[in-house]
Formats: structure tokens, C-alpha cells, sequence
């Protein structure tokens, strides 16, 4: 049995609600007890399909279940894929709210035409993010920093092997309740340069989040796996001078100390994703009185600053981490520690702020909540 819902995917498609099984509640909460990072998924998800000369067909929100697709998929074999990443997260008063979906919805149409892919319409984004964290709002953990993330993507399913765009897409939103990203506490984490590999070139896909990017990344995250570190950090691939960023997570560096302190982070050039956190951060860093810059920033400066005390505190940002400290620096010219090698002050206090705002725990001056 399926109905449609009050809710529109596109201009004359309905978003299609489909009965489904849900799960014991008693398993579900052994699930949600402790549910680490993407390895769980709620009972629902939702699939909308495009075809080339009739635009977006049909949205459906349905069971959690194995997509079916010809082993001629294209995506499978030229990439033609994006994704997004975003969280749910349980309010004070028993709501749930997303943070910032339509900044999502927003990277996501602009990785669609980078990738040659019809964009998804913002407000199919919305309301297929909106059906499916109503239906598994059971699934948004409420133990302290637990969230539901959110996982959209778009890819090629013509069955066709030669190479250009497809005439045919799926867009898939599913949800995975996640726990606290540091069960043991924030900790400093030590990262590699990478001087082997690099991750986006000018005129590349840099600035969207499509599959192949992940892809290329592994390899340099595994040797800095091999030499110690926790994570990798990318830097231009023409000069291999400037940071770009860390991993999944954008940079800043923290010049000064206390209320003073100002904070560079490496500007947009079309190599770096546009994160989300580190776009609010900004905001939030400037509303707590800091001077923030975004300029190119090399690794010789921070070297440099690190060394004779002006820079005290290096940070990455994403959705999945929200703000990880940056400790140790491993690096072919030289390795170094940035302040004691603790979480540092400025860190931890825009740490605290945005983790408020997104908990609920203080008002939503900029409307980032998007209540379901
Ligand atoms: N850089 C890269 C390469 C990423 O994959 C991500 C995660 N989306 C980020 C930065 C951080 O972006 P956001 O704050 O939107 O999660």
C-alpha cells in the first residue's frame, strides 16, 4: 500500500510514501546504543528517478533495501556519481532538526552540473530529507553528540558504455544514526602532508563532492596511516606550497591568542570543497569577536608561525567531526607540534558554540535549523 504525501519532490511529481517494515524497538535500540559511524542504516530511504526528456518521474519513500542495477550502470564504470552529507539532530523540546540542508541542496545542484548531471531541485532535496527523517525520527539517537547522518547522492543508472552524460539518474537519500565521533573526548589528531599525491588540480572537481574524489584520496590517506598519522592534508598541486585542507574536513589556523586572536582559513579556489561547517564557523568566529581571513596560507607560514608562537592553534571542520584539533604536523621538511599539542582554547570554544547551536541549546539566530 502506498499513498502519495502532502509533500512535492518536482513540479508535478508527488513524493510517493510506501508502507514498510520497521524494526523491533527492541532491536532498534540495541542498534542505537552504540552505533559508531556508517555502519547502521534506518528502516527507510528515499529514491527519485530522472530520465533525460522527461526530467524527474517519480519520488518514493520506501524500505531500506538493495538498489538493483545493471552491471552496465554507468556510474559504475566512469564516476558520473555525487553525494552529500549533512546531519539530523535531536532539539531539547523532542523535535529533530537538520542543520543547513539547503546549503547541501545548493553544493549538490552545483556538483550536478560540474558532473554533467541534472541538478536536484531544492526543494525535491528538502522535502526527500524531510519524508525521511519524519518516517525514522525513532532512529535520531539523544544520547550526548549522537545525530543522525544523512547521506543524499545522485549517480548514472543508464545502462550504456560509452562515455558521456547518461539519460538516466537515481537521487537516493539514506540515514545512519551516528555516536559521538571522539568516544574517548577530543583529542588532537597528528596529520601528513601529502607531498606524493595530490588531491584537486585548477579546472578539476576540487570544489564538489563527487565519488572519484574520495576515490584518489585513499591511497595518500593510507601512507599517512603508514607514517603515523591520523589523517592527510592536501596541499596545491602546482606549487605543493599552500594548505588547501585535511581529509574531509577544511582547515584554520589560529593566529594569537584569547578574544584577540584572528583566524585564517584557505580561501575558495576551486580546488578546496566549500564546506559547510567551515562556512558557519565564520560566521560564528566573527560573532565571537574574531578577525577571520581567507587567503592562501603555506605551509611555511605555518611552520614558521608555529615555531616563533604566533600561530597557536591549528583546527579542522566538517559535518561528521564538526572541529577536530590539528596536534602533530608530519612532513618530509621537517615535522612540528602545533601549541602543547592539547585542544586548544579558541578551538574549543567555537567547538562548544556551533555544537550549541546545533543541539538546540541556544537560539537559532541565523536560521540555520531546519525543524522536522
Ligand atoms: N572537505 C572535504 C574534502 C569534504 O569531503 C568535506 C565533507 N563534506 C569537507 C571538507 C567539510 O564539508 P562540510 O563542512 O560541508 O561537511
Amino acid at each position: 500500500p502506498s499513498h502519495t504525501s502532502s509533500r512535492t519532490f518536482a513540479e508535478g511529481v508527488p513524493l510517493v510514501v510506501e508502507q514498510a517494515t520497521r524494526r523491533p524497538v527492541a532491536e532498534r535500540e540495541q542498534l542505537l546504543a552504540d552505533p559508531g559511524f556508517g555502519k547502521v542504516f534506518t528502516d527507510h530511504m528515499v529514491v527519485a528517478r530522472y530520465v533525460a526528456g522527461r526530467g524527474w518521474t517519480e519520488a518514493t519513500l520506501t524500505g531500506y533495501a538493495p538498489l538493483q542495477l545493471d552491471p552496465s550502470t554507468a556510474a559504475l564504470h566512469y564516476a558520473q556519481s555525487i553525494f552529500e552529507g549533512l546531519k539530523a539532530y535531536a532539539q531539547p523540546d523532542g523535535s529533530v532538526a537538520v542543520f543547513r540542508p539547503e546549503q547541501n541542496a545548493a553544493r549538490m545542484a552545483r556538483g550536478a552540473v560540474r558532473m554533467a548531471m541534472p541538478p536536484v531541485p531544492a526543494e525535491g532535496f528538502l522535502a526527500a530529507v524531510d519524508a525521511l527523517v519524519d518516517a525514522d525520527r525513532d532512529w535520531v539517537p539523544t544520547g550526548p553528540d549522537q545525530t543522525l547522518y544523512l547521506r543524499p547522492y545522485q549517480l548514472a543508472v543508464e545502462p550504456f558504455l560509452g562515455v558521456r552524460p547518461a539519460s538516466e539518474y537515481l537521487f537516493v537519500v539514506i540515514a545512519s544514526p551516528a555516536g559521538a565521533y571522539f568516544p574517548r573526548g577530543v583529542q588532537p589528531v597528528s596529520v601528513y602532508l601529502s607531498e606524493d599525491y595530490i588531491r584537486a588540480a585548477p579546472g578539476g572537481t576540487g570544489d564538489v563532492k563527487c565519488a572519484g574524489n574520495y576515490a584518489a584520496s585513499l591511497l595518500a590517506q593510507e601512507q599517512a596511516i603508514a607514517a603515523g598519522c591520523d589523517q592527510v592534508v592536501w596541499l596545491d598541486a602546482t606549487e605543493k606550497k599552500y594548505v588547501e585542507e585535511m581529509g574531509g574536513m577544511n582547515l584554520f589556523f589560529v593566529l594569537g591568542a584569547g578574544a584577540d586572536a584572528e583566524l585564517v582559513t584557505p580561501e575558495l579556489t576551486g580546488t578546496l570543497l566549500p564546506g559547510i561547517t567551515r562556512e558557519s564557523l565564520i560566521t560564528v568566529a566573527q560573532e565571537l569577536g574574531h578577525r577571520v581571513t581567507e587567503r592562501r596560507f603555506s605551509v611555511e607560514e605555518w611552520r614558521a608561525g608555529v615555531a616563533d608562537g604566533s600561530i597557536t592553534e591549528t583546527f579542522a571542520c566538517g559535518t561528521a567531526a564538526v572541529i577536530t584539533p590539528v596536534g602533530h604536523v608530519k612532513a618530509r621538511t621537517g615535522d612540528f607540534t602545533v601549541g602543547d599539542g592539547t585542544p586548544g582554547a579558541v578551538t574549543m570554544a567555537l567547538r562548544e558554540r556551533l555544537l550549541d547551536i546545533q543541539h538546540g541549546r541556544v537560539a537559532d539566530e541565523h536560521g540555520w535549523q531546519h525543524t522536522v
